[in-house]
Parts: structure tokens; sequence; C-alpha cells
């Protein structure tokens, strides 16, 4: 299969003009195919176009733009079978989980059409009145992340057109395929420059966000290039959205009947090979209960069929890339010496492709590098604690803030704990699930600003006050 090694600006594929870097399929460890990077002078030129495309688009009436996106939802529905099958080769996940994630895609865009910009009067009197606009900000450069490729780019970019915003996108260099393809899908049912993508590793991404014509830079990736990206950004003052790395906790509460909840925390914590920014990524349970738990989740862990993502029986793919396949096998080498029993997995294929079955490691001790560190990957450490009011400042004690989880049939108890997470988002009886309708982002290390809801749309506006003297 042919790839489309192309950037889009203005509407057109264009050949990119930069330095090739290889995109290897994790299944086999083997070149899929090599990608061109775009040359500064296109990434200028991407920007250029992005922001002369603004004056009109933003001039669209907001019901125009509502429908384009609709446009762009049923053209990313029409192409699913041949998008889902790059982001299997790319992505490595298991082609129904690829079918699932752009199925997401076209929900989340058919959302974000049905959001409307607050327009307010909040002064109103004989001598005056004061109405509050929202307007959009320019362009707004998406940055995207390997783990859902074309999920997160539509959940940067939609809303930003949405509400009127031009876009220029970088998607990662581990899966630059599938989002061009989507842009080569979707470029056509928009006006010409709306939307426009780059390709290149973290140098294009650092142009992009340094460029003083773009007005704000949506990100989602670790915190390292976060940190990086609000530096860069900094000088031009930019908006930011910074939706960054996590390791949320699940806590069992004491007594639970658990047995019911397992087929969710196994889902929480393995789903996309546990390459999920909300994943369940260290569980703790009450010690009189753990290995119980832990032997039951290791069952289920043992029903996953491993292998390449397009394999028919294949349920659990691949690890995405080699640098994170060496963190996991790492960071299993670090149990073996410090501690916790690996009940399911544990033994990295080494094969050609990036290969772990879903591990299980019981009783990891509470301060291993497996509990401590984001794994982004199909591990799961459980630990033991005895006294839950001690627990949450443990919970509580690394630098990220994404999300957690409280599991148990006493309601009232899990919000009260749940309220003590320092999180943007918990669940009880469930972890990870989002939905369009909620605020999705994290405090501490884990980000700034969030997306969905309303906010979805107004992160991408500045409030414009009128003063009427009437
Ligand atoms: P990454 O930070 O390595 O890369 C993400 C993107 O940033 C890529 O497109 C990359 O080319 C680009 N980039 C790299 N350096 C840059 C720079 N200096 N300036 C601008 N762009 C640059 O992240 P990753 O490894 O692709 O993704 C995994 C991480 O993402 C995990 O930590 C995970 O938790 C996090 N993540 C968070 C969320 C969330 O919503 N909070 C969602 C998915 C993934």
């Amino acid at each position: 299969m042919q790839l489309t090694n192309k950037i889009v600006i203005g509407s057109d594929l264009i050949k990119p003009a930069g330095e090739s870097f290889d995109v290897l399929n994790p299944a086999t460890g083997s070149l899929l195919q090599s990608c061109t990077s775009a040359s500064s002078e296109q990434v200028d030129l991407a920007i250029a176009t992005a922001k002369h495309a603004f004056t009109a688009w933003s001039e669209q009436t907001h019901e125009s733009r509502q429908q384009a996106l609709l446009k762009v939802a049923d053209t990313i529905a029409e192409n699913i079978d041949e998008l889902a099958r790059i982001l299997v080769l790319e992505q490595g996940k298991p082609l129904q989980a690829a079918k699932n994630e752009i199925n997401g895609a076209v929900a989340f865009t058919r959302f974000f059409s049905n959001l409307t910009l607050p327009h307010e009067t909040v002064v109103n009197n004989d001598e005056k009145r004061i109405e509050v606009y929202r307007k959009p900000l320019g362009v707004v450069a998406s940055i995207t992340p390997w783990n859902y490729p074309l999920m997160i780019l539509i959940w940067h970019t939609m809303p930003a057109l949405c509400a009127g915003n031009t876009v220029v996108c970088k998607p990662s260099e581990y899966t630059p395929f599938s989002s061009i393809k989507l842009l080569e899908y979707i470029a056509k049912v928009l006006p010409v420059g709306v939307m426009n993508l780059v390709t290149g590793r973290g140098e294009v991404g650092a142009q992009l966000t340094s460029h003083v014509d773009v007005k704000k830079v949506v990100f989602t990736g670790s915190i390292g290039t976060g940190r990086a990206i609000m530096k860069s950004a900094s000088d031009t003052l930019k908006k930011l959205t910074l939706e960054l790395g996590g390791n949320d906790a699940g806590v069992i509460l004491p007594g639970t009947d658990f047995s019911k909840y397992i087929e969710r925390i196994f889902v929480a914590a393995f789903k996309n090979q546990g390459q999920t920014c909300a994943a369940l990524k260290r569980l703790y349970v009450h010690e009189s209960q753990i290995d119980e738990v832990a032997k039951l989740l290791a069952e289920r862990a043992s029903k996953e069929v491993v292998g390449d993502g397009l394999g028919d029986s294949t349920t659990f793919g691949p690890v995405q890339n080699r640098q994170q396949f060496e963190l996991i096998k790492s960071l299993l080498d670090d149990v073996r010496k410090t501690g916790g029993e690996i009940l399911s997995g544990g033994e990295p294929a080494e094969n050609g492709g990036y290969f772990l079955a879903p591990t299980i490691v019981n009783r990891a001790p509470k301060d291993s590098r497996i509990v401590r560190t984001e794994q982004f990957g199909p591990i799961l450490p459980i630990v033991a604690f005895t006294d839950l009011k001690e627990l949450m400042s443990e919970v509580n004690s690394g630098e990220e803030g994404l999300g957690g989880s409280v599991w148990g049939d006493d309601t009232e108890q899990a919000i009260a704990l749940a309220k003590q997470f320092e999180t943007g988002s918990t669940w009880i009886n469930n972890h990870g699930e989002l939905n369009p309708m909620a605020p999705f982002g994290g405090c501490k290390m884990s980000g700034i600003g969030s997306e969905f809801g309303q906010n979805a749309l107004l992160d991408y506006t500045i409030s414009h006050s009128m003063h009427i003297s009437l």
C-alpha cells in the first residue's frame, strides 16, 4: 500500500521539501515508508495560507461553519476503511480499535458542529449597554502525538474551525500518514486554506510554536514537550491548551465486591495497549483484597490475543515505537529488581515487533519506578494499602494530575474520596471514559486549559466587550 507522502497547503497536496525520516510498522519493527518533512519555507507558507484564509472563514456565519463541520464528519465516515488500515499500519492498534477511533472522531466532529458562541448583554440601562461577543483568534497550530493520531487531531481542530479560526496541523513523526490522508479528504470539503498540514519532527513543531502569526497552540503530548512549547510561545504570548501526560491512580474501596468491576478496570488500564493519557496507570487495593483482585485481572489479561493489528484474531497490538518499548522493558527490569510479582505478560517479544502481553504486577512497592513513572504501555502495577486516609497523600504525591478513579458500591463514600484527587477528572466505577459534554484537562503538570464541552469552543476565542453609551 503506497501512502501519501505530501503536505497540505491551501487544499493542495504538495511535495514536502525537507529532510526524510523513516516511519516504521510497530508490528514488524521494519520500514513502513519514508516520510518527508516540510521545509522551513513550507511551514511559513502553510501559516501564511491559513492567515490569508482566516478573514473570509471568520466572516462566514456560524451556521455555515457548522454545516462545513458536518461535511467533514461525512467525508471521514465515508473513508473509514482506508483511514483505519493506514492507522493500523503505522500506529499498531487492532483494526477494530482503529475503526472505533475514527468513528469517535466522526461523533466528536458532529458534537462540535452543534456548539454555538455566546453573545451576552451584561449591562443594559438608560445610559449604557455593554455587550460581550466572542471572536476567533486567527491561526491555530495543532501538534499531535502518536497514540490516537486521528481522534486527537479532530479534538484540536474542529472546535477551532467552528469558532472561526484557521488551522495548521503537525502530526507526530511516528504516525504522519493517517493524518495526511485525513487532511486529503477534509481539505476537499472546506474552503481553501482553512485547514493545512505540515509534516516533521520537533523542529517543525517548534517553528509553529514560535511563529508570530500563530495565535494559539493546542498540543497533546509529553510534559517535557509541553514545557518547551510554553517557553517557545512566550515571546509572542500565544494562547495555549496543553494536554500532557498523566499517572492516573485508581482506588478500590475496602470491602468492595470487586469482581463485577474487573472488566472495566482491565479496559481502563489496557485500552490502546495502555497508551492512553488518562489510562488507569496504578491501582491501589486494600491489603486484604489485593491478591484476589490481581489474580482476576491476570486471568482477564490472559484472554487477549496479542499480534499484528491486521490479524483476524488480534485483540491486542504492539507498543507503538522502539523508544516506548525500551522504556517498558526497563520498567520490567526494575520490577524484577525491586519487587512486585508479575502475574501475566512480562515477556517482551524480541521478534522485530514491539509486543508485550498485558502485564499485571501484583504488590508493586509504592515508591518503585513502575508506580511513580507514567509507563504509557501495557503494564498495570497494583499497590497494597492499609489506611484509606493516609493513601490520598500517596495518590496525589506525583507531579501529574490528569485523572483518577474510585471503585466501590458506596457511591457517597466514593464521591467523598474522588473529591480529594488533585486531578482534572475523576470517575466512580469507571476510568478514562470521555464525554463531549464534560471538560477534559489536567491540573498540576498534566496541562493547561481543557477540551470538550462549551470550553472546547471558548478556548479558541477571545472575549470582545462592546460598551455602547446611549
Ligand atoms: P511528545 O511530546 O514526544 O510528542 C508530541 C508531538 O510534539 C509530536 O508531534 C512531536 O513531533 C512534537 N514535538 C516534539 N518536540 C517539540 C517541540 N520542541 N516543539 C513543538 N512540538 C514538538 O509526545 P508523544 O510521545 O507523542 O505522546 C505521548 C505523551 O502524550 C504521553 O506522556 C501521554 O500521556 C501524552 N498524552 C496526553 C494526552 C492528554 O490529553 N492529556 C493525550 C494523549 C497523550
